[in-house]
C-alpha cells in the first residue's frame, strides 16, 4: 500500500514509537514523526523509514504544547500530505509514591501522556471528519486499568487517555473514524532499561510468559488496528503484556 497523505505516530524516535513508525513504513506507509529532543535517535528512526522506501518528515515537537502541535501538524501536510493515521505514542514516567509525589512530577505526566494525546487527536480529527475517513490508535498501559503502586500520575494519565478515547470513538463513529487504545504490559524499551533490577525481578514475576514484550510485538497490534482488518473494531482497549497480573 502506497497511501496518498501519511501517519503521524507522537514519539516516535525511540521505543515503541520508532517500532510502529518502522513497521508501517515497511506496510508503504509515509510516515511523519515528533520527538521532543532527541535529534540523534530520530535521524536513526528517518534512516530506518527511508529504507522502507516511503516519505518520512520529522521534526521536535513537545506534544504538551497545544500550539507546537497544530504547527507540526500543518508542516507535516504541506511536506507529505493529509494526514490519513495517528498513533500517540509520546510518553514519560515520574514514579514516586504519592506521599513524596512533587506536584510539578504530577503535572509533567499528565501534561505530556494525556494533554498530548489531547492535543494531536485534536489536530487531526476535524480533518478526519471532512474526508470521513482516518484512525487513531492511544497508547494506555496496564498501570491505566490494573493500577500501579508509585505510579499514580501514569495511572491517572493512563487511565484518562482510555476514558477519552472510547469517548471520541463513539463521537466519530459515525464518519466512519475508529478510535482504539492499546495497553502494553512490561515492554523492553528504554523507559523500562530504567528501572531498577529489583523493580525488573519483581515485575517480571508477575508476567504469566514469564518475559518482557518486544516493542516490534505492541507495533504489530497497533499495525493490525489502523488496518482494514480492524474496520468494524472502535472503542476497544487491547492489552500486549504477556497475560500480567497483579
Ligand atoms: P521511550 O522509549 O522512553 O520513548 C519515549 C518517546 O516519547 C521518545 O521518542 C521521546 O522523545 C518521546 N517524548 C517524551 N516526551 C515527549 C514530549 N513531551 N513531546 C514529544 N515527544 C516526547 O518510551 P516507550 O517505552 O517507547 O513508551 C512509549 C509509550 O508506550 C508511552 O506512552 C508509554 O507510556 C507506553 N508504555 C510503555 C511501556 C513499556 O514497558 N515500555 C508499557 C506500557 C505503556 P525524546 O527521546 O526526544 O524525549
Amino acid at each position: 500500500m502506497n497511501e496518498q497523505g501519511c501517519t503521524v505516530v507522537t514519539g516516535g524516535s525511540r521505543g515503541i514509537g520508532r517500532a510502529v513508525a518502522v513497521q508501517l513504513a515497511k506496510e508503504g506507509r509515509n510516515i511523519a514523526f515528533c520527538y521532543r529532543s532527541g535529534v540523534e535517535a530520530a535521524e536513526e528512526t528517518e534512516k530506518l523509514i527511508r529504507e522502507a522506501g516511503v516519505e518520512v518528515y520529522h521534526a521536535p515537537c513537545d506534544v504538551s504544547d497545544f500550539d507546537a502541535v497544530q504547527q507540526f501538524i500543518s508542516d507535516a501536510e504541506k511536506a507529505i500530505g493529509p494526514v490519513r493515521a495517528l498513533v500517540n505514542s509520546a510518553g514519560i514516567v515520574r514514579d514516586n509514591p504519592m506521599v513524596l509525589m512533587p506536584p510539578e512530577d504530577w503535572r509533567a505526566v499528565i501534561g505530556t501522556n494525556l494533554d498530548g494525546t489531547f492535543n494531536f487527536c485534536r489536530a487531526v480529527v476535524f480533518g478526519f471528519m471532512k474526508r470521513k475517513e482516518g484512525a487513531i490508535v492511544n497508547m494506555s498501559s496496564v498501570a491505566g486499568l490494573d493500577g500501579n503502586a508509585t505510579q499514580t500520575n501514569y495511572s491517572a494519565s493512563k487511565a484518562g487517555i482510555q476514558g477519552m478515547s472510547v469517548s471520541l470513538a463513539k463521537e466519530l463513529a459515525g464518519y466512519g473514524v475508529r478510535v482504539n487504545v492499546v495497553a502494553p504490559g512490561f515492554i523492553e524499551t528504554d523507559m523500562t532499561e530504567a528501572l531498577s533490577e529489583k523493580v525488573r525481578a519483581q515485575a517480571l514475576k508477575s508476567i504469566p510468559m514469564r518475559r518482557y514484550g518486544g516493542a516490534d510485538e505492541v507495533a504489530d497490534l497497533v499495525s493490525f488496528l489502523l488496518s482494514d482488518k480492524a474496520g468494524y473494531i472502535t472503542g476497544e482497549i487491547i492489552r500486549v503484556d504477556g497475560g500480567v497480573v497483579l
